[in-house]
């Protein structure tokens, strides 16, 4: 059975950017509302792993979900990657920082098997400023620090998925 690395995290977190970052090629669909991908996107990577997109399951179009939709579909997205992942990337956004549909997706994964790397994404520069202990304190161990958009911090991710494949 191939490797399975699964990305994760609420909309807009810039789950999509990664997977096609990580992929090396745009199929993954990236669009500026929420949830617009609908379906889970399966790829394998050269790499020898098989990377899956879950962002879009169960979603309707648009930010005019229902809060309570929003957080049934992120639900079914991170039950689905404790199952079919053997590895998990948790992503969110180091901009905002931790929201309340964070902590809840962080409750859950804590209590899986399955491991799971903390990705903080777009930090775009040197400078951007993120609160890491804020990210440490959630137990997933030393949080990687990217850039999906521009690429950052994507080689020393990279590197870490395929040590543990
Ligand atoms: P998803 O809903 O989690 O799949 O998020 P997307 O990949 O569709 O990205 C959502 C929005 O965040 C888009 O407008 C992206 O351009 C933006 N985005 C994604 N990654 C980054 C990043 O590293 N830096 C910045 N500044 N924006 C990003
Ligand atoms: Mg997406």
């Amino acid at each position: 059975m191939n490797f399975t690395v699964a990305i994760v995290g609420r909309p807009n977190v810039g789950k999509s950017r990664l997977f096609n970052r990580l992929a090396g090629k745009r199929i993954s669909i990236v669009h500026d509302m929420p949830g617009v991908t609908r379906d889970i996107i399966s790829r394998d990577l050269d790499d020898g792993y098989t990377l899956l997109d879950t962002g879009g399951m169960g979603l309707l179009e648009g930010m005019s979900d229902t809060p309570g939709k929003i957080v049934n579909a992120v639900e079914g997205q991170i039950e689905f990657s404790i199952d079919a992942a053997d590895l998990i990337l948790f992503v969110v956004d180091g901009r905002e920082g931790l929201m309340a549909l964070d902590k809840q997706m962080a409750e859950r994964l804590r209590r899986t098997d399955k491991r799971v790397m903390l990705v903080v994404n777009k930090v775009d520069t040197e400078s951007t400023a993120i609160d890491g202990k804020e990210f440490f304190r959630y137990g997933f161990g030393e949080p990687y620090l990217v850039s999906a958009e521009h690429g950052r911090g994507i080689t020393p991710l990279r590197k870490a998925v395929l040590a543990l494949r």
